[in-house]
């Protein structure tokens, strides 16, 4: 315990960007497989914790920070619902900024294809997928929720026979709500900000670059046609890992004008970084414990060997 605060004291520096997603009080059946959700207690009390140790300020103002030091980036990503609803208040309470990562797909009132996943999984349909697609997108030491995200299958793909087979079990599908927040009900707020997390959160690697170019422009144009919100050019890779994006995806963020991408692998920020020439932040998605805990560690992972 004692050597743990001693990392506490020494590192003090480094910047930590929270990534949450859905933010329910109690996580609906149909998303309870493989759903990250903070519930609002806990929320607040990681935001209060962050706002008493760091300096919170907009996404837009840490990375035009030289040298950020010790300061504090909320972020939400997917549009959830839940987080207008119940996240927005506490941030309003606490006078903390945020970002929000919107898909244009489903702020246009399209299902989130990873709930789909989900659905399918609470309903017990992931053996009879694999045999319905005759294995098609099965890889091996992978589980159903795994290997539809694996950039080896084209996410694209993945998610048209996700709805042909839906489509196919006598309205599974129609059961479920969409638990994203539609564009109309975006809050347009100093203390809010809005980002491209792309237009249907397809793993980016595993499309052609056309298709990379597609899902990146139709949700920027979509945000330039809303100028009543505060948008950031900052880009969030959807799912967040090195095997999610390449080349292409920084290539067509730079053309655009993106200032920087955020990455979500885990870990706090020590000093600037870049990729592929644009600047970049790690994120981190905390649990449902006390927020102390998960930054000591992290900060115990990020000590030089
Ligand atoms: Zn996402």
């Amino acid at each position: 315990m004692k050597a743990r605060s001693i990392f506490h004291r020494t590192l003090a520096h480094e910047s930590a960007i929270p990534v949450y997603h859905a933010t329910f009080k109690k996580v609906p059946k149909s998303l309870s497989n493989g759903l990250h959700n903070v519930d609002p207690e806990r929320l607040h009390e990681h935001l209060s914790y962050l706002k008493e140790r760091y300096t919170i300020v907009c996404l837009d103002e840490y990375f035009a920070a030289r040298r950020p030091k010790r300061l504090a980036v909320i972020t939400f990503d997917d549009a959830y619902t839940s987080v207008f609803e119940n996240a927005l208040p506490i941030l309003r309470d606490l006078d903390i900024p945020c970002t929000i990562f919107v898909n244009s797909a489903t702020a246009d009132g399209a299902f989130f294809w990873r709930d789909l996943v989900r659905l399918i999984i609470t309903s017990g349909l992931e053996a009879e997928f694999d045999k319905w697609t005759k294995h098609r997108f099965r890889i091996e030491g992978q589980s159903f929720y795994r290997y539809t995200k694996d950039p080896r299958n084209n996410s694209r793909e993945v998610h048209q026979t996700l709805v042909a087979f839906l489509a196919d079990q006598s309205g599974v599908e129609s059961t479920m709500p969409s638990f994203s927040q539609p564009a109309t009900r975006f809050i347009s707020s100093p203390l809010v900000c809005y980002g491209n997390h792309t237009h249907q959160h397809y793993v980016l690697s595993s499309l052609t670059h056309e298709q990379q170019t597609a899902e990146i422009i139709t949700i920027h144009d979509f945000l330039n046609a809303h100028p009543d919100l505060n948008q950031t050019m900052v880009f969030a890779v959807p799912f967040g890992g090195m095997d999610t994006f390449n080349e292409s995806t920084f290539r067509i963020l730079s053309d655009l004008g993106y200032s920087g991408t955020v990455l979500s692998r885990q870990r706090l920020n020590r000093c600037p970084a870049h990729l592929f020439g644009l600047p970049i932040a790690e994120r981190f998605m905390p649990d449902c414990t006390p927020l102390s805990s998960q930054i000591c560690t992290l900060l115990e992972k990020s000590v030089p060997k």
